[in-house]
């Protein structure tokens, strides 16, 4: 017999048990977005579990846009979403629905309840509903508009519809128990009226379903088996199994619920990323600080790594944070083979290489990436000029720094050793020049075997260099400081973005948005989608090389 190597998660196992008990034959799930805002990290977790699920299990997924509530709906977000779950690799195939094209069977639905005197017309307004309502420890009064006859609710219920009835006026309610210990299972609302223009139905109705009521129909209308949702709807379940129970569906689906994920030092909430976006902090939804989708893909984050990071993190019932770090090592992972390693200098000083013939070039052959043979091999510019980064040279340097410094010898990458004879200052005391004789015998690849340097430092050749800005990221709240300040407004940090004009192997002029590349002994770093212009990319920095991030044993 075969062996079960991978472990399964509490909601695959129910799901064997389902199967295996018959109560249901294949398994569909569903992703069901509200389109008011961009899909966060957090959405990609359930995008990918639903997903996954039904891959796993050669079964069906739904992508479904939850637009049963038009006051914050907007067509932009339907389209924002559908290309945030391609990119992930979710693939809904021709399953695409929106629950408002439900809207005439939601509405068959609650005369169906009417007719089975389990639903009622009630006059109470929203302030009265909720008096009556009652507390955790008190039972809630029932409204005196509870005993309808059936034919008074389907006349005013039909009313509601056809426009008679002013906002507020009149809701549907269910008639479940109000004194019953779970709050939502006292009268909840069914409908409200609302005389609003709907994305997609127009002015075709004036009622609206509520979540609780139109959620477990969206998903027993397309035959959705396994409706997986996050804890906050664990007490909204006795509800869900009450509307497909009454409303009569011969295989309800199931609500399964898991805990969000969370991840430290990150915002997330709409509302603060409203507020970040409105006053001009972030440069919109797409800020490669944020950790919306669009934010992620544009900062250089692969589907790929999501999927690892996303794998990694599990599923499970306890609410918990993640660390950003395990993400950006996600990153690292992937990109380590699959990225050309080029050169870059970010924060540049001269290198002149006095015997170093003037006027004389050479074409020195580079590899792509040393662990990876397949990505090829380049050729880059020598010559007498060079940059080279500030930081690789110090005037007086401490104990244990290998890198250049009067009289001392390195290694430039892939080139020469270099030795420092001396170096010039400007009026204001800062190095303008470092200046070194190179020694022809120790050319790369030349089979030398003489003496050693303990560093090595990267250069790109003055000559064909290009500039071009590049974008270094920090978190956008304090980390010290803590997300939140006691007011609740945010701890914005004040160096989230430091921008520098760096200068690159003139092959990195070519690169194309979304490009990423190595900058060799720095980080991962992707071409800006939005600002960058034909031949003169922006970068940004996706992530450093070095991280004391280590994966959490399982
Ligand atoms: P809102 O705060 O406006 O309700 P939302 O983030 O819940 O926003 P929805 O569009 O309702 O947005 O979410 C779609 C799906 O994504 C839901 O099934 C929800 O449970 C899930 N989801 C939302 N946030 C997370 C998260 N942090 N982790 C995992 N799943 C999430
Ligand atoms: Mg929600």
């Amino acid at each position: 017999m075969e062996q079960e190597t991978v472990s399964k998660n509490f909601i695959e196992q129910m799901i064997d048990q389902d199967l295996a008990e018959g109560v249901y034959e294949n398994v569909c799930t569903r992703f069901p977005p509200e389109p008011n805002g961009y899909l966060h990290i957090g959405h990609a977790k359930s995008i990918l579990l639903n997903y996954g699920i039904a891959r796993k299990y050669n079964g069906t997924f739904n992508m479904r846009f939850d637009d049963t509530n038009p006051t914050k709906e907007r067509v932009e977000f339907v389209e924002s979403i559908k290309e945030d779950i391609q990119w992930l690799g979710a693939d809904w195939g021709d399953r695409l629905y929106f629950a408002s094209d439900y809207f005439e069977k939601m509405y068959e639905a609650a005369v169906s309840l009417i007719k089975k005197g389990k639903a009622y017309v009630c006059d109470l307004s929203a302030d009265e509903i909720r008096a009556y309502r009652g507390t955790l420890t008190e039972p809630g009064k029932e409204s005196p508009y509870r005993d309808r006859s059936v034919e008074e609710n389907l006349r005013l219920f039909e009313a509601m519809k056809n426009g008679q009835v002013a906002d507020g006026e009149k809701v549907l309610r269910a008639k479940i128990d109000m004194a019953s210990s779970n709050m939502n299972m006292r009268d909840p609302v069914l409908y409200r009226v609302a005389h609003m223009n709907h994305h997609n139905t127009g002015d075709d109705w004036c009622i609206y379903p509520m979540y609780d009521f139109a959620h477990p129909l969206e998903d027993a209308f397309e035959g959705v088996t396994h409706s997986i949702c996050t804890l906050e709807f664990e007490d909204h379940r006795p509800l869900y199994d009450w509307v497909v129970r009454e409303v009569g569906f011969a295989h309800p689906p199931r609500q399964i619920e898991f805990a969000k994920l969370y991840l430290t030092n990150v915002v997330t909430g709409k509302r603060y990323i409203k507020k970040l976006v409105e006053e001009g902090i972030v440069d919109g939804w797409d800020d490669p600080r944020l950790v919306s989708i669009a934010a992620l893909r544009r900062r250089g984050f692969t589907p790929e790594s999501i999927r690892m990071f996303i794998e990694l993190c599990g599923v499970s019932k306890a609410q918990s944070s993640v660390d950003y770090a395990m993400l950006e090592y996600c990153l690292r992972e992937d990109l380590k083979l699959k990225s050309e390693r080029m050169m870059a200098v970010l924060d540049p000083i001269k290198l002149i290489i006095d015997n170093y013939p003037e006027g004389q070039t050479e074409e020195l052959e580079v590899a792509n990436n040393l662990e990876n043979e397949a990505l090829g091999s380049r050729t880059v510019t020598f010559g007498r000029e060079l940059y080279i980064e500030r930081e690789d040279f110090m005037e007086v340097p401490p104990r244990k720094y290998f890198r250049l410094f009067p009289g001392n010898e390195v290694r430039l990458m892939q080139a020469y050793f270099v030795r420092c004879e001396s170096f010039v200052k400007d009026e204001n005391g800062r190095v303008t020049e470092v200046h070194c004789t190179y020694d022809p015998e120790t050319k790369c690849g030349s089979g030398f075997t003489g003496r050693k340097v303990k560093g090595t430092i990267h250069w790109v050749a003055a000559k064909d260099a290009v500039q071009a800005e590049v974008r270094l990221y920090e978190n956008i709240v304090d980390e010290e400081k803590g997300v939140y300040n006691e007011d609740g407004s945010l701890n914005i940090n004040p160096d989230s973005l430091t921008v520098k004009q760096a200068y690159l192997e003139p092959a990195l002029a070519q690169a194309e948005p979304y490009d990423s590349f190595q900058f060799v002994r720095n980080g991962y770093y992707c071409v800006d989608a939005k600002d960058s212009r034909e031949g003169r990319p922006v970068f940004n920095r996706i992530v450093s090389l070095k991280s004391s991030f280590k994966l959490p044993k399982a």
